[in-house]
């Protein structure tokens, strides 16, 4: 049988692991450790798609090409993508963080006029440009540390002129840059101070101004809003949310995070994609999102930084079906952009296994940012963005931490990142 030929072929790999799409549905429960495994792997690419997947011996007798990648003793795994970033932002809050550690809460800073309300002064104040700059680096790191698709959302403008400057930063990145950006407009992060006295004034910013601009210039896919006491209330969340729909941005909400205040309730109420953090929701709120099919997505990583001690119960979410997603909520005051780190914090305090894990980093990402059938597993079809992991099976993912095991990136079908 005459081989075909293909751009690029990866073969040898000790090891390849990935999720499966199944129903076209995010996994559950079992699902989510069901990875396919396959010893001695190969994997071939062409036009940016993978054309096939299995054995070494069968990939390379099926297909011939000049490009090779030896992966011998390595993993492949698909590119992780990050669900959950802040990515676009001005300026940093290292002296915060030192006030933190003395005990002073979030809560605290932000009514201090610190926190978000520092970032937004310093992001209002910067120009797109810089915005841009400022995304591409993060992009870089987030790249070498093997994500190749991210969620972005806006946040910290919080005016109509300053969240669409922010949206403008986060489009250019995206087509500036290898990683795929997806945008979302989260103009109900904070009230900000100009509103403070007058909470629903801003709600009718963002309602009657800036969510019909935003989607009028194109600039996100959903809407986002912090639906929490000193925040948002439920009700604001609703039209907030309600108003995006409308607009034919898909909701998508930070929910529960600090205190229970109804946010898993209303994610399944307002058919979210996904609702996010989820330390403090009620059982009930997790059955209903359950069956509303709202991913659950956690962040581990901010728990940590937030130093309370507090994570999300995700073994009892698996237990009620409800899909798991884990993003690293990248921003000031949880900076890391490694979803290799959040794999690590999954798996000890949020008690995954590395197979959970990598499904819920990959393929359930995927579903959170309604990308699922291009990206998140390695299967045919799919574009080829794929990971080689300098370890020899995928259980190294979270057991060995704080380095990057990544040796290579392919995103695409192009080799963007080579360690070695
Ligand atoms: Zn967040």
């Amino acid at each position: 049988m005459p081989r075909n030929q293909v751009d690029l072929l990866i073969r040898n790999a000790s090891e390849l692991a990935t999720p499966h799409s199944g129903s076209q549905k995010p996994l559950v429960g079992k699902q989510m450790q069901a990875l396919k495994i396959i010893k001695n792997a190969a994997l071939a690419i062409n036009d940016g798609r993978i054309v096939g997947v299995g054995k070494t011996s069968s990939v390379t007798s099926a297909f011939k090409t000049a490009e090779t990648i030896d992966a011998e003793g390595k993993t492949v795994i698909p590119g992780f993508v990050d669900p959950h970033t802040h990515l676009v932002f001005a300026g940093s809050r290292e002296k915060e963080f030192e006030t933190r550690l003395k005990g002073a809460s979030y809560m605290e800073i932000l009514r201090e006029g610190g926190g978000i309300l520092k970032t937004v002064r310093e992001t209002r104040r910067a120009t797109e440009d810089e915005l841009i700059h400022n995304c591409q680096r993060t992009l870089d790191i987030m790249l070498r540390h093997g994500t190749t698709t991210v969620e972005a959302k806006s946040g910290y403008g919080l005016t109509r002129k300053d969240e669409s400057k922010c949206l403008r930063a986060i489009q250019q990145a995206n087509k500036s840059h290898p990683v795929d950006v997806v945008p979302t407009f989260l103009g109900a992060h904070a009230i900000p101070p100009e509103f403070e006295e007058n909470a629903e004034s801003y709600v009718d910013l963002i309602v009657e101004e800036m969510i019909p601009s935003i989607t009028k210039a194109k600039l996100a896919e959903f809407c986002d809003v912090f639906c929490e006491k000193g925040a948002f209330t439920v009700e604001q969340s609703r039209r907030i949310l309600q108003a995006g729909s409308k607009h034919s941005l898909t909701p998508k909400m930070h929910a529960d995070e600090l205190t229970p205040y109804g946010g898993a309730e209303l994610a399944a109420e307002m058919r979210a994609i996904s609702a996010e953090h989820l330390l403090c929701s009620s059982e009930a709120g997790l059955k209903m999102m359950s069956k509303c099919g709202v991913i659950a997505l956690l962040l581990p990583t901010a728990s940590f930084t937030l130093m309370t001690q507090r994570y999300a119960d995700a073994r009892r979410m698996i237990d009620l079906n409800l899909p798991i997603a884990l993003g690293t909520d990248f921003n000031p005051s949880c900076w890391t952009e490694s979803q290799q780190l959040v794999i690590a914090m999954a798996c000890r305090q949020l008690k995954l296994t590395p197979a959970e894990a990598l499904t819920a980093s990959t393929l359930n990402a995927a579903h959170a940012v309604n990308r699922a059938g291009d990206i998140g597993s390695l299967e045919e079809g799919k574009n080829a963005d794929a990971l080689i992991l300098d370890v020899p099976n995928h259980s190294f993912l979270g057991y060995r931490f704080g380095t990057n095991l990544v040796s290579k990136v392919v995103k695409d079908g192009k080799l963007v990142v080579d360690g070695e």
